[in-house]
């Protein structure tokens, strides 16, 4: 075989290896797609949006899909047990309230998260309501002022939130857990 026919050959392996792994990761992604994004259009990936009024906040959304007239949020976590926390709930409620304010579309009252294990295997769709603007606010309005000192922040309601926080150690000292 001539080294014109070698690299030819060549050239063809490696477009249909790259070819294969695309339709491979789509084929992937056909798999956990739920109903509601069959036909809807990866508008926002890992993307920034922040408001400074009526309180300043920062949030990154993950996937973010038009459906419609509306926007579709998706985040997918990765951890061990496919558990959702509150805390998850209220970041993504906090998303859609900042993607609302600055693009001024109707994001979905419910959120869309994808649970998967760190070793990979099979995800988990689970979709939750979200909390509405008010209470995000609110949520976020208390968090300035625990910060700033005005107000004293309370223990949290259940033992068992405590058990996988990170902030154990600090908290020691104000609460005894
Ligand atoms: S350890 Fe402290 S900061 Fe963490 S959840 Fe419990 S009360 Fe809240």
């Amino acid at each position: 075989m001539s080294w014109f026919a070698w690299l030819l050959l060549v050239a063809g392996v490696a477009i249909g290896g790259v070819w294969l792994s695309v339709l491979l990761s789509m084929w992937s992604e056909k798999k956990w797609i739920p109903p509601e994004l069959r036909h809807g259009r990866l508008v926002y990936s890992e993307k920034p949006f922040s408001i400074q009024r009526p309180v300043r906040l920062s949030v990154r959304v993950d996937r973010a899909y038009q459906v419609g007239d509306h926007i579709q949020l998706v985040e997918l976590k990765v951890r061990d047990g496919h558990r959702l926390f509150m805390s998850d709930v209220i970041e993504m409620s906090a998303q859609r309230l900042v993607v609302e304010k600055t693009t001024g579309m109707k994001v979905s009252d419910f959120g869309i998260f994808l649970l998967q294990r760190p070793a990979g295997g099979r995800r988990t769709v689970k979709k939750v309501w979200l909390l509405d603007q008010r209470t995000v606010l609110g949520l976020a309005l208390r968090r300035e002022e625990i910060l700033r000192g005005s107000v004293l922040p309370t223990h949290a309601s259940s033992i068992g939130t405590c058990r996988s926080c990170l902030y154990q150690r600090e908290c020691n000292g104000t609460f005894k857990i």
